[in-house]
């Protein structure tokens, strides 16, 4: 299907994208790399009266480093981050890139942004899940001003989030850095959204796991922290990592969502088997 019209509005500063929402109002949405949103209006699932494109604001497009902070511009697409594994600017959050490589195929990722898919809000999307699990900060401006939101405050619900229909988001920063991780995933055919997906990542001090992180996605209508499975591994010894008590843990404390007769209990089955396999791959990033 083709979208219904809409007047179409070229942004080329933030300011001049704030104006423009402010001036069109609710009815209109910004379009960044169009790769949520287009399908959406093709289905007419979302009708809005104006486009504002944000994509000519170049500030935006950047990945820095900040101390331990990896800061990255709203804009930036998904094939950019799948390509910085420079260590100079990604050290502590080498997961990013490889978990670029599960979002749908590279023309999505060539076009689509970090940005937009944060704000989308899928609860099985990649930047959703990475966002919780280096406890990323997101910065918006609006008609308040520039205000920072947490990951923990910003998911609300299905495709929903502390974003307001006027306010751009415009970075991202993230903000514990951990050396050892790994994305485990399951979608019906590649390049799927996945049907339930983990994250873990941990450091290691003096050959015990700390700061342990896990995070499921595609299960609850938000990407959620596994924080008993994390207290169980927060510790342990290298060679005592007690695997399936933290992928039992995992798998108990979720609340499946069920679409179907039987979606919910498949789905805590993979969150036990896919949080078993990240377990695993983090570990074994470590001895490579
Ligand atoms: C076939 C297919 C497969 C896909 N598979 C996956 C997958 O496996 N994993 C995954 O994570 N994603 C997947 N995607 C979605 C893809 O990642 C999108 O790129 C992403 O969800 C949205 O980014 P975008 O830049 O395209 O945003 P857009 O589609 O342009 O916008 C999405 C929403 O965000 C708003 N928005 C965009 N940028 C901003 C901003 N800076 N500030 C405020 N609001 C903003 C828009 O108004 C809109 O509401 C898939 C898409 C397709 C078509």
């Amino acid at each position: 299907m083709k979208p219904a019209s809409f007047e179409y509005h070229r942004a080329t500063t933030v300011s001049e994208a704030l104006t423009f929402v402010n001036e069109l109002g609710e009815d209109a949405k910004f379009i960044a790399g169009g790769q949520s949103l287009v399908p959406m209006m093709n289905f007419r699932l979302a009708r809005p009266t104006a486009l504002i494109d944000i994509m000519h604001i170049p500030k935006l497009n950047s990945i820095y480093r900040d101390g331990d902070s990896l800061i990255v511009g709203a804009l930036t697409r998904h094939r950019t981050l799948e390509l910085t594994t420079d260590a100079s600017v990604v050290e502590g959050f080498a997961l990013l890139s490889s978990a670029a490589r599960w979002i749908g195929h590279t023309p999505i990722r060539t076009r689509g942004t970090i940005g937009g898919s944060l704000v989308h809000a899928d609860a099985s999307a990649e930047w959703c899940m990475m966002a919780r699990l280096f406890d990323a900060q997101m910065t918006l401006e609006g008609p308040r001003g520039r205000r920072t939101v947490s990951s923990g405050d910003w998911f609300q619900g299905m495709f929903s989030t502390a974003a307001d229909f006027n306010e751009l988001l415009v970075e991202i920063q993230f903000i514990s850095p951990r050396r050892y991780g790994a994305l485990a995933e399951f979608a019906r055919r590649h390049g799927d959204f996945a049907l339930a997906a983990v994250a873990v990542a941990f450091d290691v001090v003096d050959d015990r796991l700390c700061n342990v992180g896990i995070v499921i996605g595609g299960v609850e209508g938000i990407p959620v922290r596994a924080s008993e499975a994390e207290t169980l591994l927060e510790g342990a010894s290298l060679g005592a990592v007690d695997v399936e008590g933290a992928a039992r843990s995992a798998a108990a404390g979720v609340e499946p969502m069920e679409s179907e007769p039987g979606e919910a209990a498949y789905r805590r089955h993979l969150v036990d088997t896919l949080t078993r396999r990240a377990i695993h791959d983090a570990l074994a990033t470590r001895v490579q």
